[in-house]
């Protein structure tokens, strides 16, 4: 089972300078910095994931520059992600149409005919036919009932898309490019029948989208019913569109047939999870999670920029509070300063942090209380210090700090890795 990464820019600036807070000196975005491939020498996945709705397109913004979308058009994926070392060049790159980005429109923005320029120009190994997500998940209704006409809506233009799709990939792609056709619809039984259909169109390679909002025991429901109709059809292999409990991987390999997912928790939870933002893997052979210090940037946050303009805090005190916590944290790492004042130098800063209008004092103190054992917890582990990564080994301390996109980023890449070994432990290849 293939751990695809579905790549959104996650790069960092090698040479940042975590003490004044600055990027390498002349850093050039994109050129200087580095994919978690490149800094952690080794790939932590199995393929990349590039999707049209990142790299945008004229009328659709993505998060690349123009010109780094007219790149990668021009060099192909593999060649714009410097993921073309040899040890890199059997593994798998993905296209999509990202179709949450456009799910609040009544069609898809793209054609078959743009999508498969696309995958062209792209170079891509494996490509998604165009689908329309159905958000509706009805477990009990049969064959083709139930589901609003939205979601039957969906279901059609899904697998007329598919159908077109796969004509114009053939046609213009041939054999070197795999088509893949995604199952949308609103019930198990109306996935299988879109499996069913997409088969007798030719797709060898099928994807169940739209799993992202569902509940783990809902994911299982239409991954079986997928599966069960794939089982006639031994050489047809799956993939998990957009699967975002990465945590619960290890309970789908009892499905054969699944041969890849893709997400970006790993990487996403080290900065929007409120608990769980870095992981380390566990005796038990599990993964455990700890929860990063919030030291933001006094001058940038917006909650904080607030209070000096209402003049609740003085500038200068916040700054300060915030340079007395990265202080203390820093002494801490290095034997320096005791547990109870390092918590005590973080804590006095979030108090400005985590204030509300709303809050009563009493609330306030029980939230500050809470956060103050799960910084201890953090803390006495220091897990920066078991991890052997590239990332802990330099950046040590600074990972766990949650701070700006150069530390963030950096402990996502740290909790790709994890996760990447700990999937090899657990995954039938
Ligand atoms: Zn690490």
């Amino acid at each position: 089972m293939k751990f695809i990464f579905a790549d959104a820019q996650d790069y960092v600036d090698p040479h940042y300078d975590f003490l004044n807070d600055v990027n390498g000196e002349g850093r050039q975005p994109y050129w200087d910095d580095q994919y978690p491939h490149e800094i952690l020498y080794h790939a932590p996945y199995d393929g990349i994931l590039v999707s049209r709705a990142i790299v945008g397109s004229p009328g659709i913004n993505g998060k690349y520059s123009e010109s780094q979308s007219m790149r990668l058009r021009r060099v192909g994926a593999r060649e714009y992600l410097r993921f073309n070392r040899p040890e890199h060049l059997d593994k798998p790159i993905f296209g999509d149409c990202g179709a949450f980005s456009y799910s609040n429109l009544d069609v898809p923005p793209y054609t078959a005919v743009d999508t498969v320029e696309f995958y062209g120009d792209g170079q891509f190994t494996h490509g998604f036919s165009i689908d329309h997500i159905v958000f509706e998940f009805d477990s009990n209704a049969k064959d083709l009932s139930g589901g609003s006409t939205q979601s039957k809506e969906r279901f059609d233009i899904t697998l007329e898309l598919a159908s077109e799709f796969i004509k114009e990939s053939s046609k213009q792609l041939g054999q070197n490019f795999t088509p893949i056709g995604v199952v949308q619809g609103w019930s198990p039984d109306s996935l299988a029948e879109a499996a069913r259909r997409l088969i007798k169109m030719g797709y060898r390679y099928l994807a169940i989208g739209g799993l992202v909002p569902l509940k783990v025991y809902e994911i299982h429901q239409a991954v079986a019913v997928v599966h069960d109709v794939i089982q006639q059809w031994p050489d047809v292999k799956l993939h998990l569109l957009g699967f975002a409990k990465a945590d619960h991987i290890h309970e789908f390999t009892r499905y054969s047939q699944i041969a890849s997912f893709d997400t970006t928790s790993p990487l996403i939870r080290a900065f929007k999870d409120n608990k769980q933002n870095y992981y380390l893997p566990s005796k038990n052979g599990s993964l455990q999670y700890f929860t990063a210090i919030r030291v933001p940037q006094a001058l940038d946050n917006n909650k904080l920029k607030n209070h000096a303009k209402t003049g609740r805090y003085a500038q200068e005190d916040l700054v300060r509070l915030e340079q007395e916590a990265l202080g203390r944290l820093r002494s801490f790492d290095k034997g320096e300063a005791a547990l109870n004042e390092t918590l005590d130098a973080i804590i006095a800063y979030s108090k400005p942090l985590y204030w509300s209008p709303t809050s009563s004092e009493e609330s306030m103190k029980r939230k500050l209380h809470t956060l103050r054992l799960q910084y201890q917890h953090t803390l006495e582990a220091s897990p920066w210090k078991s991890c052997n990564c590239p990332i802990c080994r330099t950046a040590s301390i600074e990972t766990i700090i949650f701070r700006a996109s150069n530390r963030n980023k950096r402990r996502g890449i740290h909790n790709l890795r994890v996760f990447y070994e700990h999937l090899n432990k657990t995954r039938v290849v």
